[in-house]
């Protein structure tokens, strides 16, 4: 290959990468940002209006059914819609189920799950119950991997429905891959977290999985300078280091 097939094939492959984000609308410049002087990231269009979350919410599980959109459905004992307050402020979406919320129904729900609910809990002072827990897949890819393109397209459209139903305030995405979602963007979580950025027009927080947390205990202190984002742009008490 010359070095101009070489540059296409790069520009190709990148915009199948970006297409499998599902990019809606036109990337816009963040609002400016509100917790603190941190930077702007890219936003992804606007959010369609919707009525009751709750009728929203049960009519989108409907839709869902026992779905077979993608391969996954082969593999999963449950699908895992995801779970919390339909009028919540605040939501998390993670990547895809692993074994135990596959067995249980639930998102979050494991050993990275009982991380999720102290950041929530000891760090946020909010309930688990006070805010919405889901995934980008609704279904656990076999042997935990990685979510591939064409599930996520298949997928996505479910999580895009319930982010309108829900309208929370913030979004918090976890990991590469819930971050990299909501930014419409391939850059790594290392680049993205740290700073704040929008999912049409609602404010995102990037942060580290849990998972990671579980392996990499270091990354929790950034994790602790996320969540304290998170308090400010919700407009509660941020805990001081004597708190
Ligand atoms: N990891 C995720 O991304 N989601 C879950 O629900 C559990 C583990």
């Amino acid at each position: 290959m010359n070095e101009r097939e070489d540059l296409l094939a790069d520009l190709l492959a990148h915009g199948r990468f970006l297409g499998s984000l599902g990019t809606v609308g036109v990337p816009r410049p963040a609002a400016a940002a509100e917790a603190g002087g941190v930077a702007g990231l890219p936003s992804a269009g606007t959010l369609e209006p919707v009525g009751d979350p709750v009728a929203a919410l049960a009519a989108i599980r409907e839709d869902l059914g026992d779905c077979r959109r993608c391969k996954l459905w082969s593999g999963r004992k449950t699908i895992v819609f995801g779970q919390g307050n339909p009028r919540a402020e605040l939501m998390f979406v993670g990547e895809a189920p692993g074994a135990d919320e596959d067995e249980q129904g639930l998102a979050f729900v494991g050993r990275a799950g009982q991380l999720l609910t102290d950041i929530i809990e000891k760090g946020l002072k909010m309930k688990r119950s006070e805010v919405w827990i889901g995934n980008i897949l609704k279904c656990r890819p076999p042997q935990n991997r990685n979510p591939e393109p064409d599930e996520v397209l298949s997928c996505q459209p479910f999580l895009e429905r319930q982010i309108d139903a829900i309208r929370p305030r913030v979004i918090v995405g976890l990991g590469k891959f819930g971050g990299q979602w909501l930014l419409k963007t391939a850059e790594p979580i290392s680049r993205i977290r740290g700073r704040v950025g929008e999912y049409r027009g609602i404010t995102v927080v990037p942060t580290w999985h849990p998972a990671y947390l579980l392996r990499n205990a270091a990354a929790k202190k950034d994790v602790w300078e996320d969540m304290k984002t998170v308090l400010r742009l919700l407009g509660r008490p941020v805990p001081g280091p004597r708190d």
